[in-house]
This record gives structure tokens, C-alpha cells and sequence, in this order.
């Protein structure tokens, strides 16, 4: 899928987590493309400075920013970083996370519940806690935080750990639009369903039986692709969704509504 760019965040500075691969990484060139003023933030230094280099030699203003999404110092660095180079920060999006292989809650050990927590959900209260200061300062902001359609529904099947740190993501979005709604900040998240990245073919491995079987849950029949995401993230990041706080976007065809 090509869109056609038309400069729908111009001149505007946003930090994509987790930016250097995946959604991540298309939800960054799609921001280029829209000229607006990219951060790639990603613990994925070799990938997230590569992705800047090629995005900014196809003319797009990108860089890479060094962040563990899990620390609160690091966030510090970063935000500090970006507010002194642009002066503000109008876009957040909270992107970056991880997926566990699926296993029974009984076998699940304590160590995987904190680390998926941390990086999914802790993540996204340290981006929010920190950045929405800057955009009020700024008069206002956007954030998309990346939950899923694990949060929604089908969950016999899905990972539990995974799927209770998205619906962390979605009910900390909620509160985070409503409280901010009246100094400017809009908070809404997208739940894909599954997308043809590098964490999905990590979690299904190779086999076609388990991709068909995955399948058989998506009514369209197909995995998404990351630019069909990023979409879905650029609209609710541009004026576009100017009157669109605390809500959530499905982008799982069909999936969580079958
Ligand atoms: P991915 O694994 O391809 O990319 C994740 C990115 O996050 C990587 O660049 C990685 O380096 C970064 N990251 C991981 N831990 C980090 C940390 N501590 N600090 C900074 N960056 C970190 O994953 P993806 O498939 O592109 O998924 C992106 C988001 O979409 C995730 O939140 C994921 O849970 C969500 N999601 C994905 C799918 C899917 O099917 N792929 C479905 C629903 C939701």
C-alpha cells in the first residue's frame, strides 16, 4: 500500500519508540514522508541509525535517539535531547515492545510477567508521565500508544502476560485523555491484529500449519502490513483526529469483532 504524502504533520517534531524496525520503522518513514521532524527512538542502535540515514537520504528529517523505553533516566536524556533541538515535542508515539511465545499461565514464570509489563506497559506511563509537561508547555500534543488486539478479545488463545500488559496500554490511555484533554493533549490507541514484522515470525517460527491456524481467527484471511498500521497511527496523530481523545482503532481485519 502507497499513500500519497500531503504534508499532514508539517514542521512537527515526534518520538516513535521502538522506531528502528517493524510498525515501529513504517510509522517513522510515513512520518517523513508527511515532513514532519522524526525521532527514532529505539535501544536498536545499528538498526535505528541506519533507518535515519536512509530516511533522511530520501529527504526526510530523521534521526536516531538512544532509548530504553524501560528506564526513567533514559527517557530524561532523550526528552531533554529532543526539547532542546526542537524546542517542543508535538507527537508521541509508544510503540516499541515485546511478545512472548504462548504459554499456559501456570507455566509462566514471574521474571517473563515483570519484563513484558515493563517494556509494553511501564514504558508507556514513563513516555506519558514525561512528555505531556513539553506538549502542554508547547500548547498541546498527540500520543498513539501501540496496544493490541490481544486487549480486545480472543484471549484463550492469546499470550496472557502479553495480552494484560496491551490492555494496561488501553485503559492508561483512556485516563491519560481524559485528564489532558482540556490543556491540549489527545491519547488514543491503535490495536493491530497480527502484522507481518520480525516479533510475529519470532512467534509463530516457521511453520505454515500455525500461520494458517492464526489465520482461520482474521476474517479478511491475511496478516497486516506495518505501512496499514502506520496509517492508522498518522491519522490519529494529525489534525485529522482533532476532536479524537481516548479511543481506540482497530487494524485487525475483523479479527477481535468476529
Ligand atoms: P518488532 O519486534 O519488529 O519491533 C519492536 C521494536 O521495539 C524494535 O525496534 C526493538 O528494538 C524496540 N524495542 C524493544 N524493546 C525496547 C526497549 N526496551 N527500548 C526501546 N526500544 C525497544 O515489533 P513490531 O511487530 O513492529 O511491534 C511494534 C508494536 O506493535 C509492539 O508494541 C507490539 O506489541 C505491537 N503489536 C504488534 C503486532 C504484530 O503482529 N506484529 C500485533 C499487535 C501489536
Amino acid at each position: 500500500m502507497k499513500m500519497q504524502p500531503n504534508g499532514r504533520i508539517v514542521g512537527r517534531s515526534a518520538i516513535v519508540t521502538g522506531g528502528a524496525r517493524g510498525i515501529g520503522a513504517a510509522i517513522c518513514e510515513q512520518f517523513c514522508a508527511e515532513d514532519g521532524l522524526v525521532f527514532i527512538a529505539d535501544n536498536a542502535k545499528a538498526a535505528g541509525e541506519e533507518l535515519a540515514a536512509r530516511l533522511s537520504s530520501q529527504g526526510g528529517s530523521a534521526q536516531f535517539l538512544h532509548l530504553d523505553v524501560t528506564d526513567e533516566d533514559s527517557w530524561c536524556a532523550a526528552i531533554a535531547k529532543v526539547s532542546l533541538e526542537n524546542g517542543r515535542i508535538d507527537i508521541l508515539v509508544n510503540n516499541a515492545g515485546i511478545a512472548l511465545g504462548t504459554l499456559p499461565i501456570v507455566e509462566r514464570d514471574v521474571q517473563d510477567w515483570d519484563r513484558v509489563m515493563s517494556v509494553n506497559a511501564r514504558s508507556v506511563f514513563l513516555g506519558v508521565k514525561h512528555v505531556v509537561p513539553v506538549m502542554i508547555q508547547g500548547g498541546g500534543g498527540a500520543i498513539v500508544n501501540m496496544s493490541s488486539a490481544a486487549a480486545l478479545g480472543q484471549w484463550q488463545n492469546m499470550e496472557a502476560a502479553y495480552a494484560a500488559s496491551k490492555a494496561a496500554v488501553h485503559v492508561f490511555t483512556k485516563a491519560t485523555g481524559t485528564q489532558y484533554a482540556e490543556q491540549g493533549v489527545r491519547c488514543n490507541t491503535v490495536h493491530p491484529g497480527p502484522i507481518e514484522t520480525e516479533m510475529m515470525r519470532e512467534v509463530l517460527g516457521e511453520n505454515p500449519e500455525v500461520l494458517a491456524h492464526r489465520l482461520v481467527r482474521v476474517p479478511m484471511g491475511r496478516l497486516g502490513k506495518p505501512d496499514e498500521v502506520a496509517a492508522a497511527v498518522l491519522f490519529l496523530a494529525s489534525d485529522e483526529a482533532s476532536y479524537i481523545t481516548a479511543a481506540q482503532l482497530s487494524v485487525d481485519g475483523g479479527a477481535v469483532a468476529q
